[in-house]
């Protein structure tokens, strides 16, 4: 058995392919294949060999574990996202579009970090240090005591960390890095591999909290951040629309606190401020009573928010009937338009539809079908739904609805922002008494009868 060396590899999601091709497998990205040099072999094929190892102390499920120690940034937002604060000696990935404000806001938790008596390290090799204390300055951080310096030679980096011994370092970006033991340039799969696996081997062993800038990429000459996802004990994807002062920060994949968690934040003149209340922030755009908009009560990792939902109907030109979907999955609006029109007999075909989450947030719970449902049928039949209530719940093909989990902390944060009346999947357990109008309904049909009375079909 030879154990033969890859020589291409995918920039999108870092498989490694024999031959070139248009297409990678793995992911199905297009024109993403590249060649690269001194990928790591694979396994040789040789086994352990005779030689002992150390006889591992097996412990039993009961057996206490000492709270992990963690660290607060200084920034909440932050904090609740990782889990509760930084753990020492883990790797944090924290990737995005370039111009997003991941340096805003990495300079700004350093920074924070620096303040509450932490030593931390901020290595910029994306700008000079001359770009980087402008920002500082302009974010009214030039007193924080934080360590600076812009730098790509990754035996440099490590060295110096290995002197300094810091909390936190933040390398800024990944992709900029250069390691002199890998023949290929800088942002290559292996470069940025090779690079990030040093990082995180230093984190370990000395404890740094060690959190990687990586840049979405769209050319696929650079390798994205999901090249290393793998490597690190947490993934945060730093989100928000172009034209939104909104930024959400998402937890992907976390070690040592829940997935899918959210911080919000908003771009200000004076760098990204967090957002106490996101509920209100995100329905603020909403004007007078509209045809189309519904407010879904959802939940984002542990905390509720209420998000509005928009859709138009509008007529198509024959043949030619579009969906456009922004902030929730297009094959899921695929199977509600089939269920309504299967179900209740409310048929979209020859219409175009558009479907819209309001402030650039991207929804992925079962829970906003119901709103979804109500959006698309609001919009179709030009009736607005009751301005002060709030929809959640799940539609199964057959058009029953199912409870979504944790109904009483939508509710209470309906009730909270001042809305008075909700439309809920019957079934589930009786929610807490507050101060809403609840209207329990048990399928698709019968929540169209009450909503929009008689539909023409
Ligand atoms: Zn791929």
């Amino acid at each position: 058995m030879s154990s033969r060396r890859p020589a291409f590899a995918c920039t999108a999601c870092g498989a490694t392919h024999s031959k070139w091709s248009g297409r990678c497998d793995a992911c199905g990205a297009w024109n993403s294949i590249v060649e690269e040099a001194g990928l790591a072999e694979g396994p040789s094929g040789r086994s352990l060999g005779p030689a002992r190892g150390r006889r591992i102390a097996l412990g039993d499920l009961a057996d206490a574990e000492p709270p992990l120690p963690r660290a607060l940034s200084g920034i909440a937002e932050l904090d609740r996202v990782l889990g509760g604060g930084i753990v020492p000696g883990s790797a944090i990935l924290v990737g995005g579009d370039p111009g997003i404000g991941k340096s805003t806001l990495l300079l700004q938790a350093a920074a924070a970090f620096a303040r509450l008596g932490a030593s931390a390290v901020y290595i910029s090799g994306e700008e000079a240090t001359a770009q980087v204390r402008l920002r500082a300055a302009r974010l009214g951080l030039s007193d924080a005591p934080l360590r600076l310096a812009a730098e790509t030679n990754l035996r440099d980096i490590l060295t110096t960390l290995e002197a300094e011994r810091p909390a936190l370092a933040v390398i800024d970006s990944i992709q900029t890095m250069w390691s002199d033991h890998v023949d290929s340039a800088p942002g290559s799969v292996s470069q940025v591999r090779a690079s990030a696996q040093e990082l995180v081997t230093f984190a370990k062993r000395r404890g740094t909290a060690i959190v990687l800038v990586g840049h979405v990429t769209k050319d696929g000459q650079i390798a994205g951040p999901r090249v290393v996802e793998h490597m690190v004990d947490t993934v945060l994807y730093f989100e928000g629309e172009r034209g939104h002062q909104f930024r959400i920060l998402r937890a992907v994949k976390n070690r040592f606190g829940p997935a899918d968690e959210i911080g919000v934040f908003e771009m200000t003149g004076t760098g990204l401020a967090e957002v106490q209340n996101p509920s209100a922030l995100f329905l603020s755009e909403r004007h007078a009573e509209t045809s189309g908009s519904v407010v879904f009560a959802g939940i984002e990792g542990t905390r509720p928010l209420l998000v509005e939902i928009q859709a138009l109907v509008a007529p198509a030109a024959p043949g030619s009937a579009r969906r456009t979907v922004v902030g929730w999955d297009g094959g899921r609006l695929a199977t509600v338009l089939a269920v309504l029109e299967s179900r209740c007999g409310i048929a979209f075909g020859p219409s175009d539809v558009y479907l819209n989450v309001a402030g650039g947030l991207r929804i992925t719970e079962p829970a906003a079908d119901l709103a979804v449902a109500a959006a698309l049928v609001s919009a179709r039949q030009d009736i607005a739904l009751p301005r002060d209530a709030v929809v959640f719940g799940e539609i199964s093909l057959s058009g029953a609805l199912r409870p979504a989990v944790q109904a009483d902390a939508r509710l209470r944060e309906a009730a909270k922002l001042g809305f008075t009346a909700a439309f809920i999947p019957s079934g589930g357990p009786a929610p807490a008494a507050n101060d809403l109008a609840i209207h329990p309904v048990a399928d698709l049909a019968a929540f169209m009868d009450k909503c929009f009375g008689k539909i023409d079909r």
